[in-house]
């Protein structure tokens, strides 16, 4: 740690550099010192990870600012008692492939450390598009009787100029001087040899330098897509539809990935909702309460006629079956549960005072 040189040096930037300037600093290095531009120059792929470190540092605003205040010590615990871990820490791969995508595009830069778990992918084959996740906001009856709904997604997909090669019409990929067109490198000696993707083509034996147009290299364009959803009945806040194919596009003729929209419902002012029961309050005057009779109460239907039994009580609950929510599997539907509430009149006109007195006297 005692050698590691000045972050801000490094970029050539000064402390108060924006966010912009740094990016635009480190892109112009990057470039000069990348082992593409420099092959089998250590010195040039030493310095090509110092300001890779150095930007991943400053571009992380966490990062940069613990740096800023306690120097490469700050640090020390982000990174782990090993110091900076290019496998673990480099979480603006993508970034880095964002700024040197269109210079040496194609390959798969996030490589370039030693190919963290899982993000390691075949730059040749045919490879399947991402899985999209979309949270959608329905209304409480889009969930009781389905619906349809219209969405745009952003996504991105093979370029239609150069089908996803990156390459510019006419030309072509060139064999990768760093690997000799082998994709892979063995780095390390004795016994600690280790055969690696090449960093500079991730693995691919070529790489593109006639960038297309239109993609500027990457072989992805950024696009919306209008999609019409079909929303079942019965769905809840939580339910996933799931649209095969209809994820990010694929590369090199690899299917797209799908699509998961995560519905959330949104709440009902007089339905209470419990599985595919729905609960609600209905409030009868005391007459009903205490001689019987029928009353209408809100469905999510349309009103329905209850009948109310004589000597009703506050509290009570009624089932009304099949007038639940439907059920998303196509089961039985549910019941709605009313539970009444009896309001006595709240001002009594002369009349029913003196009625009131005369079944008071009764009892
Ligand atoms: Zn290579
Ligand atoms: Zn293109």
């Amino acid at each position: 740690m005692a050698d590691k040189k000045d972050y801000y040096q490094l970029l050539g930037v000064n402390k108060s550099a924006s966010a912009d300037e740094i990016k635009k600093a480190y892109r112009k290095l990057a470039m000069k010192y990348h082992p593409d531009r420099n092959p089998g120059n250590a010195e040039a792929e030493t310095k090509f990870k110092e300001l890779s470190e150095a930007y991943e540092v400053l571009s992380d605003e966490k990062k940069r600012r613990q740096y800023d205040q306690y120097g490469h010590e700050g640090l020390k615990s982000s990174f782990g008692p090993g110091g900076f871990d290019f496998q673990r820490d480099f979480t603006h791969a993508s970034d880095l492939q964002d700024i040197l995508g269109s210079i040496f595009g194609g390959g798969g830069l996030g490589d370039i450390f030693g190919g963290g778990g899982g993000r390691r992918r075949s730059s040749t084959g045919p490879q399947r598009g991402a899985d999209l996740r979309f949270d959608l906001e329905i209304e409480f009856e889009e969930a009781a009787f389905g619906s349809r709904r219209e969405i745009t997604l952003p996504l991105t997909e093979e370029c239609g100029k150069c089908k996803g090669s990156g390459v510019a019409p006419g030309r072509s990929r060139e064999t990768c001087r760093h690997c000799g067109g082998r994709g892979a490198v063995v780095s390390g000696g004795g016994f600690f040899q280790v055969r690696q993707a090449c960093p500079v083509c991730g693995g691919a034996g070529s790489i593109v330098t006639s960038p297309c147009s239109s993609c500027g290299g990457s072989g992805r364009v950024k696009a919306r897509k209008r999609i019409t959803l079909k929303i079942p009945k019965g769905v809840e806040t939580g339910s996933r539809l799931r649209l095969t194919g209809k994820g990010e596009g694929g590369t090199r003729g690899g299917p797209a990935g799908d699509l998961y929209v995560v519905l959330h419902v949104a709440p009902h002012d007089v339905f209470e909702r419990h599985d595919d029961d729905l609960l609600c309050k209905a409030s009868i005057p005391v007459h009903v309460a205490a001689l019987g009779g029928d009353i209408e109460v809100p469905t999510i239907d349309g009103f329905a006629k209850l009948r109310i039994a004589p000597g009703t009580e506050t509290g009570k609950v009624f089932r009304l079956r099949g007038k639940g929510m439907e059920n998303v599997e196509g089961y039985k539907r549910g019941d709605l549960h009313v539970q009444v509430v009896v309001e006595p009149p709240a001002r009594l006109n002369s009349k029913q005072k003196k009625i009131m007195k005369e079944f008071a006297d009764a009892t």
